[in-house]
């Protein structure tokens, strides 16, 4: 059960928690055009601040833009209310969820004219893989199914109705044994979690999965920035599963994620079978630098 808040931020106004409802006639309820984005606010030493929040919004409005959803509000207004959100709950750290969806109207495939809702609501989520996922790395499996081919599905917009396959990944996985999955994509290499991109280490080389099937997430960039000033050789380029069993380490990075390790798919043993050095050291920064820790990267904080 999501832990519950004060108010959430709808359309321009804040209702409290047990109000923020809509009509079962809402177009996106139905089809699954909506788009939006999670984006957490960390507890720091010197305070509270948002990661990489103009980057956040700037994703949820390319979302909107390439779905045809015009955004009812300006990209400064929408910084300015999920800042006022976090503020508003009194919320030393939380999980921030904006969310643009397609209201009442039409209820055909062309919805026309029907306006275009945001709400924001934010609270407390700890770690999305739990706190020894983190420290010890989780099993993962293959999915037995496929990412979204690029032209079912543009896979650069966060959009609602992708997440049927996600779950559908999620739930096989779980009812398997495992944390989580990994889905290839229509050509059978190698794509991404459910809501996490992936990452692998191999003879010192850190690979990642091309911009091609996957949601250009914000943590993986963060990651390759992180990989760069550490003079860890990085490649975007496609990999396959067998590469994966026998690469020396593996890793998850999304917003809900964090920088997550896996130490066994499919039932092989990754590396050492615990997250390796090149993972440490990637996710300590990560952590230091969302912390306030890392002046270098304060630009990536939005104090609150
Ligand atoms: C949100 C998401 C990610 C991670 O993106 P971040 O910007 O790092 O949170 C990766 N893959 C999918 C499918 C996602 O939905």
């Amino acid at each position: 059960m999501v832990t519950t808040s004060k108010k959430i931020w709808m359309d321009g106004v804040f209702v409290d928690w047990d109000d923020a409802s809509v009509h079962v006639l809402t177009h996106s309820l139905h089809y699954g055009l909506a788009a939006f984005e999670g984006i957490r606010c960390y507890e720091g030493s010197t305070g509270s601040a948002i990661f990489r929040l103009s980057e956040h919004v700037d994703r949820l409005f390319e979302s909107a833009h390439i779905t045809l959803m015009p955004m009812p509000f300006s990209k400064k207004e929408v910084i300015d209310a999920i800042i006022e959100t976090v503020r508003v709950n009194e919320l030393a750290s939380c999980y921030i969820r904006p969310l643009a969806y397609v209201g009442v109207g039409a209820m055909g495939l062309y919805p026309g004219d029907n306006p275009i809702r945001l709400s924001i609501a934010a609270w407390p989520w700890g770690s999305y893989l739990g706190e020894e996922a983190l420290e010890k790395g989780i099993r993962a499996k293959i999915s037995s199914f496929t990412r979204h081919h690029v032209n079912v599905s543009m896979t650069r917009a966060k959009i609602s109705g992708y997440y049927v396959n996600s779950i559908l990944a999620k739930w096989e996985a779980k009812k398997s044994g495992y944390e989580e999955c990994i889905l290839l994509d229509p050509d059978g290499y190698v794509a991404e979690g459910t809501g996490e991109n992936v990452f692998i280490v191999s003879k010192g080389v850190l690979k990642t999965t091309p911009l091609t099937s996957i949601l250009d997430g914000i943590t993986r960039n963060a990651i390759i920035q992180l990989a760069k000033a550490k003079h860890i050789p990085i490649l975007e380029e496609r990999f396959t599963r067998d590469a994966m069993y026998v690469a020396d380490e593996i890793f998850l990075t999304g917003t809900a994620a964090e920088v997550t390790p896996v130490r066994e798919l499919d039932d092989r043993t990754i590396g050492a079978g615990k997250p390796g050095p090149i993972t440490q050291a990637l996710q300590h920064d990560f952590f230091r630098i969302v912390r306030g820790e890392d002046p270098t990267y304060a630009n990536w904080l939005t104090p609150i």
